[in-house]
């Protein structure tokens, strides 16, 4: 069973504010009011009867009011990515919220009790492998990672050792590689994790040419959460990581109890049963 985690509820917070989509709401203002639920680990500072170990609900509600008070959005969806994305960065205790934002005063010349929008954001764990075998191989690496960890939406980074391996696949007429991997948990979806990873990969001048062919940088999602995923762009767990040990050698040192979500061995396991 996957355990269900502690909450903080904010119920019904009035927050007088200028979002909409008509100039009159802009000048003007109304109401929002907000609900949010905070998923969190209250169980320490439960036990200890201390608020530093806890996330202050009443902090919460002032910056949530600040940020209502500070921009103007048309959207309640933009105020409600925009707020939960920095009540997120802001409160580190908070793994997940909910947060809903009703408009209950919005323009629309019928008669109706409220209007909201509700999301649910949070915190996720990815792995993702990383390989080079053309120019300063490592140069490239170690550029990728710092990245990565300046990245506000990343945090938590860890890194493998860097290992050198030969060349996978087809083409065996190449460069050795540099393999590792990296854990972290980030803000992004699967889809944007994989846009910022390609962009890392065209700031190390990667050319797309042959599939499996040398390569300044390769960065591949491995996990995302226990999530499986099969698209066009996109598939999770990576469709050949358990074949491999350039993957699997350096993701041990990192998640070495991990699941496979689709084969359900550990990392160590589908490591030696290679
Ligand atoms: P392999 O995926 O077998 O390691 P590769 O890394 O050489 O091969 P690329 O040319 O780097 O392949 O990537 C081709 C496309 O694979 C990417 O543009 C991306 O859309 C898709 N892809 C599918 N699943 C993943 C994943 N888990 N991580 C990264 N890219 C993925
Ligand atoms: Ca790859
Ligand atoms: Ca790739």
């Amino acid at each position: 069973m996957v355990q269900k985690m502690d909450e903080i509820r904010i119920e019904n917070l009035k927050v007088y504010a200028y979002h909409g989509v008509y100039a009159e709401e802009n000048e003007r203002g109304q109401d929002f009011y907000v609900n949010a639920v905070l998923y969190t680990d209250t169980r320490r500072a439960g036990r200890e009867d201390a608020l530093t170990l806890s996330t202050d609900y009443g902090e919460v509600c002032h910056f949530i009011n600040d940020f209502f008070k500070i921009h103007t959005f048309q959207l309640i969806e933009t105020l409600a990515e925009k707020t939960a994305e920095q009540v997120l960065l802001h409160f580190p205790l908070v793994k997940e919220m909910d947060l809903e934002i009703r408009k209950p005063h919005a323009p629309i010349g019928l008669p109706f009790e409220s209007v909201s929008v509700k999301i649910h954001r949070g915190w996720h764990k990815a792995y993702v492998a990383f390989g080079s075998n053309m120019g300063d191989k490592r140069a490239y690496i170690e550029g990728a990672i710092r990245k990565i960890k300046k990245n506000e939406r990343i945090r938590n980074l860890r890194v493998s050792s860097i290992i050198q391996t030969a060349p996978y696949g087809e083409v065996q007429d190449q460069d050795d590689f540099l393999n590792g991997a990296a854990e972290f948990e980030t803000l992004y979806t699967p889809e944007e994790l994989l846009d910022f990873l390609h962009q890392l990969e065209q700031e190390a001048e990667r050319v797309r040419e042959i599939h499996w062919g040398p390569r300044t940088l390769d960065l591949d999602i491995i996990f995302y959460d226990d999530l499986v995923l099969d698209t066009q762009e996109l598939t999770i767990p990576h469709a050949d990581m358990h074949n491999r040990e350039f993957v699997l050698k350096p993701l041990c040192e990192l998640a070495k109890h991990v699941r496979h979500p689709l084969l359900g061995m550990t990392v160590e396991e589908l490591y030696r049963a290679l």
